[in-house]
C-alpha cells in the first residue's frame, strides 16, 4: 500500500495568492455535455437551436450510428432567421411539434441555446414556457445555454442541471441528493456505499428518467460529484437545500473524505464507516499503486479546461507522488473546491482564467513531464516536446469513487509510457505529428461510446 502524505500545515493552497488572467483563452463549448447527458437521461431529448457548426460538433463528437434514434438534434438557424427575416419562434414550434408527434418516448425536452441563438437574442426561456404549457402532462420543456461564448465545456452540464432544479417538486423529507451525471455503473457503486452506511433516502440529480425526478426542500442536503456544478448548487440552495462541503471523490483519499463528510452529516457510527470502507479503500490503494512507479516525482502542469484541475492535482500529488507546477482552472470556486485546496500542499502556482500566450510561455519554460490541456493546445505542445493529456478524457471516462481510482491514475501514465517508449525507439516518431490523445484515441471507441 502507498502511504499518503500528511495533510499540509495550515490551509494548504486555500489562501495562497492566485494568478488571475483575462486574455485570449482556448475553450470548448458547453454543447459537449449533451454527449454524456443524453446517455444518462434515458427519456430526454436535447434540441440545440444553433447553426450547422453546432450540428457538426455534436455529430462528430458523438459518432451517432445511422440506425439509432438519437436523443439530440439541432434546429438549424438559417440565414433568414439570423437576418431577422423569419419568425424563429414559429419555426421552433413547428420543429418541436414534428419531433414530439413521432417520439412519444420523450418526456423531457431541453431547448439548448448556442452562440447563434444568443446573438439573435432568441428567447428560449419564453419558448420553453410556451411549449411546456402546450405539452403539459406529456413532455416537460426546459431550456439552458450551451453557448461557447465565455464558457468551458463542462458548464453545459451545470447549466442543464440548474435548469432542472426549479422543476423539482417540493419535499420536506430528510434526504441526501447526489448531484452530477455519473455513468450508471459508477452511480450504482456510490448508492451501494451510501446504503451500506445506513443513509436511507438518497436521490440523484439528474435522474435517469423524468418519473424518478427527486424532490427538494429545507431538509435536503446535497453532495456534488463534480467541481463544475456551481450554478446547480446555487439553484438547489435557493430551493432551501444545503451543500455538504467535501473534497471530490477522486482516488481513495478523496472518496473516503467525501463519504466521511456525508457520514458526519447523517451521524454514521465510526465503526460502521470503517467496516463499509475498509475493503474498497484497500482495493483502491492497491490499484493506484500500480501507476506509482511511472507517476512518482513527475512534474505536471494543468491548463484551465475541465474545472477538474484542483481535485485532480490533489489526487495526483497526494496519492500518486507527482509534483504540480501550475494548477490552472477556468474558475476557482472556493465554496466548491476549498476542501481540495486545503489538502493540496503549497508550491504550485494556482491560476484562474487564461491568457494563453503567457501560459504557454510558462509551460514551455517549466518543461513539465506531463501537461493536461484542451484539445486545441495538445498538438502545439507535443510539437514543442511536451507530453500532453487531453482534459476532456477525464469527463468521458469513469473516474469517480474507489473502484475507478486505479483507472484514474492509469490515465495519466499512458502518455508518459508512450513518451518513454518513443525515446527508446525513436524510429517510431517518423510520420505526421499526432497528439497523445489522438494516438491513444486510435485504440479507444469514439467519445460518444465512452460517455
Ligand atoms: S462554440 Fe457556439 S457556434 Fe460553435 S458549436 Fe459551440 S455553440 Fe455552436
Amino acid at each position: 500500500m502507498t502511504d499518503m502524505p500528511a495533510l499540509p500545515q495550515g490551509n494548504g493552497c486555500r489562501d495562497v495568492p492566485v494568478l488571475k488572467q483575462r486574455g485570449q483563452h482556448e475553450v470548448f463549448c458547453g454543447l459537449t455535455g449533451i454527449i454524456w447527458l443524453h446517455r444518462k437521461m434515458q427519456d430526454a431529448f436535447f434540441l440545440v437551436v444553433g447553426s450547422r457548426t453546432c450540428a457538426h460538433l455534436l455529430q462528430s463528437a458523438a459518432g451517432v450510428m445511422i440506425f439509432a434514434e438519437p436523443r439530440f438534434g439541432t434546429a438549424i438557424l438559417e440565414e433568414k432567421d439570423l437576418a431577422g427575416l423569419a419568425d424563429a419562434n414559429e419555426e421552433l414550434d413547428r420543429e418541436v411539434e414534428r419531433l414530439l408527434s413521432r417520439r412519444s418516448d420523450i418526456k423531457q425536452l431541453f431547448l439548448v441555446g448556442s452562440c447563434p441563438s444568443e446573438v439573435i437574442k432568441l428567447d428560449l426561456e419564453r419558448a420553453a414556457e410556451r411549449l411546456s404549457e402546450k405539452y403539459f402532462g406529456k413532455t416537460q420543456v426546459l431550456n439552458y445555454s450551451g453557448s461557447g461564448i465565455e464558457t468551458t465545456f463542462t458548464q453545459g452540464e451545470d447549466a442543464c442541471l440548474a435548469s432542472i432544479v426549479p422543476a423539482m417538486p417540493k419535499t420536506t423529507e430528510r434526504q441526501l441528493l447526489v448531484v452530477g451525471a455519473l455513468p450508471d455503473v459508477v452511480e450504482d457503486q456510490a448508492l451501494k456505499l451510501l446504503g451500506d452506511l445506513g443513509i436511507e433516502t438518497v436521490r440523484v440529480l439528474p435522474s435517469r428518467t423524468a418519473d424518478e425526478i427527486a424532490g427538494v426542500g429545507p431538509n435536503t442536503v446535497f453532495a456534488l460529484t463534480q467541481p463544475f456544478l456551481g450554478d446547480a448548487a446555487g439553484a438547489l440552495e435557493r430551493r432551501g437545500a444545503r451543500h455538504i462541503a467535501a473534497p471530490f471523490p477522486f482516488g481513495e483519499e478523496g472518496t473516503t473524505a467525501w463519504l466521511a463528510a456525508i457520514a458526519r452529516e447523517f451521524g454514521v457510527d465510526q465503526d460502521l464507516f470503517e467496516t463499509v470502507t475498509a475493503a474498497p479503500r484497500a482495493r483502491a490503494r492497491k490499484a493506484i499503486a500500480r501507476s506509482h512507479e511511472v507517476l512518482q516525482n513527475k512534474r505536471i502542469f494543468f491548463f484551465p479546461d475541465s474545472q477538474l484541475e484542483v481535485p485532480l492535482a490533489r489526487f495526483l500529488t497526494r496519492e500518486c507522488g507527482m509534483e504540480a507546477v501550475e494548477v490552472g482552472t477556468p474558475f476557482l470556486h472556493k465554496g466548491l473546491v476549498g476542501p481540495d485546496l486545503e489538502m493540496l500542499a503549497t508550491g504550485p502556482q494556482i491560476s484562474e482564467g487564461q491568457d494563453v500566450d503567457q501560459q504557454l510561455d510558462r509551460a514551455i519554460a517549466a518543461q513539465p513531464d506531463l501537461t493536461v490541456c484542451g484539445l486545441g493546445l495538445a498538438n502545439p505542445l507535443e510539437a514543442r516536446g511536451l507530453t500532453t493529456k487531453w482534459a476532456i478524457e477525464l469527463v468521458f471516462t469513469p473516474v469517480h469513487f474507489y473502484e475507478q481510482a486505479g483507472d484514474l491514475a492509469e490515465l495519466f501514465t499512458r502518455p508518459l509510457r508512450r513518451r518513454a517508449m518513443l525515446a527508446e525507439h525513436p524510429s517510431h516518431i517518423n510520420g505526421p505529428e499526432i497528439s497523445s490523445g489522438e494516438r491513444e484515441g486510435a485504440k479507444r471507441p469514439s467519445l460518444g461510446a465512452l460517455a
